[in-house]
């Protein structure tokens, strides 16, 4: 009998142990990706980058000799629909860890349980799952660094090759049209301005990670703190949608460090930063939504407001954080050391609660994922686990001096004359009233006195 292949963030064919385990059975197999109330939550550009995801994902199914089915709905129902029309005897899956969708997938796998179905889930968005790494006293880690130490310990399975063939069913149930779902509706930028940005696709993300360890890796360790440099692996985006496996990405670096390539290890370690805000998404879902310190309930942290507004829009006169805001609006990411920058301001120099500013990246970044926006958000405001100290406040000012001490990667998205700049200018709603033309916007805060002001803030909630 047919087997439904159910596809989330897993949209790919190589190092992927559900489909390497289905192709194994030798059944006809049967590709979905199912547009349920869930994934029509994302926020704008991830669910517009999605689309291109799945966009690509059925071209390379294609290519295979299979199809990806679009259904839309929620997924117990479409999925025992597509039983029913198709005789499957079953739906396969590989897991994921955020509360959302682990709700939804333990209500579908016991429902086709009681039906009588097989209904399997799989390992394959992470190296490890999150239960598999324990402490000695049988607990989860709160703590990078020991966390760190364990995992580098461990085996990480070999992926597997991508089939070569797909066997399929002998008829192929109505599919939806993919521009029908139109996933793009709340972008207002998609293909114009961030789509010059994103690489889409298996193969662009392969290419991606061997271009970035044979010529970014080496050099790694010192330039991936420098936002105007093309020094990290920008992989994060391939891997929130599941496009590269992580365990292809990790089995390759660990092949470039043992072949002394320097930075490789320092790559590892970030991945393994990934695995960590997985394994905290698992063990505290409430990561996610409420602090994970449950004494930052009574920090007053501010609401929503024109400051607020002022930063989504970059448009607080720090430049810095005004071209960090403008890079996440015209290319979908962020780089990682204006992420820190960003959050920093947003909840210590405007004290507002970090929910605000995990929103708006919901809403902003290409390569939205669960677990590592919100243990990056909780880790900057200090309310989450390994967190940064209170007291830690970055100044944009001085942080623009040392990384990006020539002034480049504020120019590339201030500078009138730049085009990344120019494309903020085209890319912003009407209704925001920016234009290019206009003077650089007054500092909202001195960044003497609202570090002074945050300080107090803090000292009061901890008294
Ligand atoms: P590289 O430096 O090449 O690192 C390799 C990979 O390691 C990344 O692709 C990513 O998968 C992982 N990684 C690196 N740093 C981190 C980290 N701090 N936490 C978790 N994983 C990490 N990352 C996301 O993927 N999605 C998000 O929504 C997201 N939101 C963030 C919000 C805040 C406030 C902060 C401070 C960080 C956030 N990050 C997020 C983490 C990090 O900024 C990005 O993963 C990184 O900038 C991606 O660029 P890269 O792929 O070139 O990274």
């Amino acid at each position: 009998t047919p087997l439904i292949l159910w596809f989330r963030r897993d949209l790919r064919l190589g190092d992927q142990p559900m489909l390497a385990a289905a192709v194994a059975t030798g059944r006809p197999l049967l590709p979905v990706f199912v547009l349920d109330p869930e994934t029509e939550a994302l926020g704008a550009a991830p669910k517009w980058r999605l689309g291109l995801g799945i966009d690509h994902f059925a071209d390379r199914l294609a290519g295979v000799g299979s199809r990806l089915t679009l259904r839309r709905g929620p997924a117990l129902a479409v999925l025992r629909a597509l039983v029913a029309e198709t005789g499957a005897g079953g739906v396969w899956w590989s897991r994921l860890y955020d509360p959302v969708s682990v709700a939804r997938d333990s209500a579908v796998k016991a429902a086709l349980k009681a039906e009588g179905l097989e209904a399997r889930s799989f390992a394959g968005h992470l190296l490890h799952e999150p239960w598999e790494i324990e402490t000695g006293q049988g607990g989860f880690y709160r703590v990078f660094t020991p966390f760190w130490t364990a995992l580098r310990g461990r085996p990480v399975p070999a992926p597997q090759p991508a089939p070569v063939a797909l066997r399929g069913p002998s008829a192929w149930p109505a599919s939806d049209r993919l521009a029908d779902w139109r996933l793009g509706a709340a972008m207002n930028r998609g293909a114009a301005v961030v789509g010059a940005h994103v690489r889409v696709g298996e193969d662009r993300a392969r290419a991606r990670l061997g271009d970035f360890l044979d010529r970014i890796a080496p050099d790694y360790a010192e330039t991936r703190d420098f936002p105007a440099i093309d020094g990290t692996s920008r992989l994060s985006e391939p891997l929130t949608y599941g496009e590269i496996g992580i365990r292809e990405v990790w089995h390759a670096g660990f092949r470039a460090m043992e072949m002394g390539a320097r930075g490789a290890g320092a790559f590892l370690r970030e991945l393994a930063w990934r695995e960590f805000s997985y394994h905290l998404l698992h063990h505290t879902p409430q990561i996610t939504s409420a602090n994970w310190r449950p004494e930052w309930d009574r920090f007053p942290w501010a609401g929503d407001s024109p400051e607020v507004d002022r930063w989504r829009r970059g448009q607080t006169g720090e430049p810095f954080v005004d071209a960090a805001m403008r890079e996440m609006y015209v290319t979908g990411t962020m780089h990682n050391r204006a992420r820190m920058i960003v959050a920093s301001y947003l909840t210590k120099h405007l004290l507002t609660h970090w929910r605000l500013g995990q929103d708006w990246f919901a809403d902003c970044l290409t390569d939205w994922d669960p677990a590592a926006n919100a243990m990056g958000w909780q880790w900057v405001a200090g309310s989450g686990p390994d967190a940064a100290p209170y007291f830690r406040i970055f100044n944009p000012a001085t942080q623009a001096q040392k990384f990006d001490p020539e002034g480049r990667y504020r120019r590339r998205y201030l500078d009138k004359a730049s085009p990344e700049a120019r494309s903020f200018f085209d890319a912003v709603p009407r209704s925001w009233g920016l234009r290019p033309d206009q003077p650089a916007p007054p500092p909202l805060v001195d960044l003497a006195r609202g570090r002074a002001l945050a300080l107090a803030a803090y000292a009061d909630a901890r008294a």
